[in-house]
């Protein structure tokens, strides 16, 4: 008995030194707690042990060890106390009777210490056993000693009643973690007073102090409520959005879940449905090998799709046996939903629905990359769309622009794509077979005049590019099909144009004049030409200053290539400053060589009237340069007159007022003309030479003409026809009272020298 005793206390000893060294290591609440209490125990048992091998020799030694396991039975038991206050979160001694107890266990330590020489407490007697063979130490109590006992069962009863209270308060889960104490605390103190009424010759409720240390330990440290554990994980799966199918080995189900459960609702039973799911899952997907795999899945319910995200999973003890299977559905619809709008949103235009412009892009290689039949980019403009937004409202224009967008859907055929470049620019890919432009034009027409609560009417321009190449960049088409809007930009009777490839060699000559521009103008490569003007008497009367670019490499080219070039470069302005001044000196000249009676009549552009002040401009070269005003006279053309008509009114009343003549150019080839006269006071009006270009109506050209003639009389307007290149249209208007003529007939544009050469040796 005394060998076991003495190897279950190394063994203990070893134990708790292993536990305490655990618990050092995790990172629990009361860890410095628990392990000053184990390390009591050790204590408690080590003194224990050392007093049962004492030697029957030294008895005083004897009487020292198991005094000192006396009095660590004090401190053990205070310290547990501590612990089990902490451990049942119930308030320990208040700190009188905390003092008190103390006091009393360090009385009753230096009792014990003392003991040693007075022996008042206990002796000690060394014994051998009725078997001869055990030998121990008998220890003779005395009075006093009960009242260690005393101390030590009070303080046992306190915690005993701490640790049942608790036990009783707690639900049915944690009743183990106090339970389990509590039975081993009263397991220690009953094993003590056993041994002590029945004179037993070693202390065995010694062992019970480490069996409850090292419960402690394990109840602090690994203890969980299984059954909470279990209880949330079922809550979780009842209440959680993700479905849940589980099966045992043989793939029956075992438990589905609400969500699964109304995800799958149907007629069939859930269960079945359960088992056939994994049945052809297990089809699929068996011989994958893998425990769990993820995959997306859609069905439907109630008509609508429910996306799903399913794992499929399967549960393998040790030995890969298989114990169960589960899948768990989520459910992705909404977050598919947003996904698809948020891509919506990234490929799509706000405002119309049609492809944004970098998903068009992506379309329409797509699209080409399949094709099997030609292919044409339709581009459209709406002319003087800014004006319906400044009139009616952003709204107004919106409105248009989405009802724009769905004509364009609605007549959009086989495989195409459109999009919206920005403001009123559409695009529109779609088989060459497919565009019918006059289907496109009306439909695009009735759009615009639906789209407006009012008459005001709306032109557009189509430009088409046939596709040739469908490898060519998709940007370089569109502007292909920009440059066939731009070639009919302005014009009032052409809204179709199909690009051609002489459209990008114009671009390119845009690029070649506006590079050279100013240092052309610098050089002066420009220079001023003249064509004659005629009075009805034959007499010369002035000319036309007409600019012609002399180029270094191509020679005298005509204004029809580089004019509207600079208008849209917004840079004639410094051509037309040019001529004006180059006229001006002219005239100056002209007076000093006793030509006075001769004029020169220039050119104003539309664009002029933005760039320049033009009254300033004519005040200054009447200045500069002597020369009678009335002989320089300004060509304005009428369609200069329909934009902005306001301003440039007052800036040629100032004009007129500083003494000029106005001359409207071009009369009959624009618009309103006869509404124009009503409102401006020209001083000469320039007839266009479509009135005398051969026509199947020339009878009704000669009655325009006559009467226009008429009435420019009336009115008080000296008249002069330009593009006179026949005797015959010369008599004709001389007739009609026609004051002046000009005209290949007289002299086509020349130089001055030559105009000089020609008109003032004859003079
Ligand atoms: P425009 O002002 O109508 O000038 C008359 C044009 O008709 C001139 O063409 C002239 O050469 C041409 N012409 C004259 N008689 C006849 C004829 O009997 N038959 C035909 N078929 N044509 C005739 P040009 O010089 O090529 O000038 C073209 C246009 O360029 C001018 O039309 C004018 O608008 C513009 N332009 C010419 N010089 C200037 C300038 O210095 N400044 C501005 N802003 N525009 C200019
Ligand atoms: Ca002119
Ligand atoms: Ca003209």
């Amino acid at each position: 008995m005394y060998l076991v005793l003495l190897f279950l206390l190394w063994a203990l000893i070893f134990s708790m030194l292993v536990c305490v060294s655990i618990i050092n290591k995790s990172h629990i609440r009361n860890r410095g707690r628990v392990v000053q209490l184990i390390l009591l125990a050790t204590f408690t048992l080590s003194c224990y042990m050392f007093f049962i091998l004492v030697p029957p020799e030294y008895p005083v030694l004897a009487l020292f060890a198991s005094g000192l396991y006396f009095l660590s039975i004090d401190w053990l038991v205070i310290f547990l106390m501590v612990f089990t206050a902490d451990y049942t979160h119930i308030r320990p001694l208040s700190r009188v009777p905390r003092y008190i107890v103390s006091l009393l266990a360090a009385a009753d330590s230096v009792s014990f210490l003392v003991n040693t020489v007075t022996h008042h407490m206990f002796e000690v007697e060394h014994r051998t056993a009725d078997d001869s063979v055990t030998q121990y130490w008998e220890v003779l109590l005395k009075k006093p000693y009960f009242f260690h006992r005393a101390f030590v069962f009070l303080l046992v009863t306190y915690i005993l009643c701490i640790l049942a209270y608790r036990l009783v308060k707690v639900p049915l889960m944690y009743k183990r973690k106090y339970g389990m104490i509590l039975f081993q605390t009263a397991a220690v103190a009953v094993v003590n007073i056993l041994c002590t009424v029945l004179k037993a010759k070693f202390d065995y409720s010694v062992v019970l102090y480490a069996t409850l240390a090292m419960s402690i330990c394990y109840f602090v440290l690994f203890a969980s409520p299984r059954g909470l554990l279990r209880r949330i994980h079922s809550t979780i799966i009842k209440d959680s959005v993700i479905g849940l199918f589980a099966y045992d080995n043989d793939g029956k189900c075992i438990g589905v879940n609400k969500v699964a459960e109304e995800m799958f609702a149907g007629e069939a039973e859930i269960t079945k449905i359960a088992e056939l799911y994994l049945s052809e899952w297990k089809e699929e997907y068996q011989e994958n090998g893998q425990n769990v795999i993820g995959t997306e899945r859609t069905i439907v319910k109630n008509g609508q799709k429910i996306h799903l995200y399913v794992t499929y999973q399967q549960f393998l003890d040790e030995k890969d046996r298989i114990l169960g299977y589960c899948f768990q559905f989520e459910n992705r619809t909404e977050i598919v939903r947003k996904y698809k709008e948020e891509q919506y949103r990234a490929t799509h235009d706000a405002l119309t629905g049609l492809w944004s412009r970098s998903a068009f892009e992506e379309e329409v290689k797509r699209i080409l990359a399949e094709a099997e039949e030609p292919y044409c980019m339709v581009c459209s403009n709406i002319k003087d769309f800014k004006m319906v937004n400044e009139l009616y409202g952003i709204d107004e224009g919106d409105r248009l622009l989405a009802a724009q967008a769905n004509m364009i859907r609605r007549n959009e055929r086989g495989n195409s794509a459109s999009t919206r470049i920005f403001a009123d620019r559409f695009c529109t890919l779609m088989p060459r077979s497919h565009f019918d432009e006059k289907q496109f034009s009306e439909n695009m027409a009735k759009t615009l005049e639906l789209g407006l609560s009012s008459p005001f009417k709306l032109h557009f321009y189509l430009g088409v590019y046939d596709i040739e190449d469908v490898n060519e960049p998709v940007w370089t088409m569109y502007d292909k099909a920009m440059m066939a809007i731009d070639s009919v930009r302005g014009n009032y009777d052409k809204f179709v144009c199909y690009y051609r490839e002489e459209m990008l060699q114009n671009i390119l000559d845009e690029k070649d004049v506006l590079g050279v521009f100013d240092k052309a103008l610098e050089e002066r490569q420009f220079i001023m030409f003249l064509q004659p003007q005629i009075a009805s008497s034959g007499t010369l009367v002035g000319a036309e200053a007409l600019v012609r670019w002399m180029h270094p490499e191509k020679g005298i080219v005509g204004p029809e290539v580089f004019i509207p070039i600079l208008e849209k470069a917004g840079l004639i302005h410094k051509l037309d400053l040019y001529m004006w001044e180059s006229a001006a000196k002219k005239l100056e000249e002209w007076k000093k060589l006793g030509r006075d009676d001769l004029s020169i009549s220039v050119n104003i552009s539309t664009k002029d009237f933005f760039f320049l002040n033009i009254g300033e401009i004519f005040r200054d070269l009447s200045q500069k340069y002597d020369f009678d005003i009335k002989k320089l006279k300004l060509e304005i053309t009428e369609s200069a007159l329909m934009d902005n008509v306001r301003e440039i009114l007052n800036t040629l009343d100032g004009l007129q007022s500083q003494g000029y003549d106005i001359e409207i150019d071009d009369f009959g080839s624009g618009y309103s003309s006869l509404g124009l006269l009503k409102d401006i006071n020209a001083d000469i009006l320039k007839i266009d030479m479509i009135f005398l270009q051969e026509t199947k109506n020339e009878e009704r050209s000669t009655t325009i003409l006559k009467n226009i003639i008429a009435m420019s009389k009336e009115l008080g307007m000296p008249v002069i026809t330009e593009g006179v290149e026949t005797k015959k249209q010369a008599d004709f208007l001389a007739q009609a009272g026609c004051d002046m003529f000009q005209g290949y007939f007289f002299a086509k544009p020349m130089s001055v020298e030559r105009f000089e050469k020609q008109y003032f040796q004859q003079g």
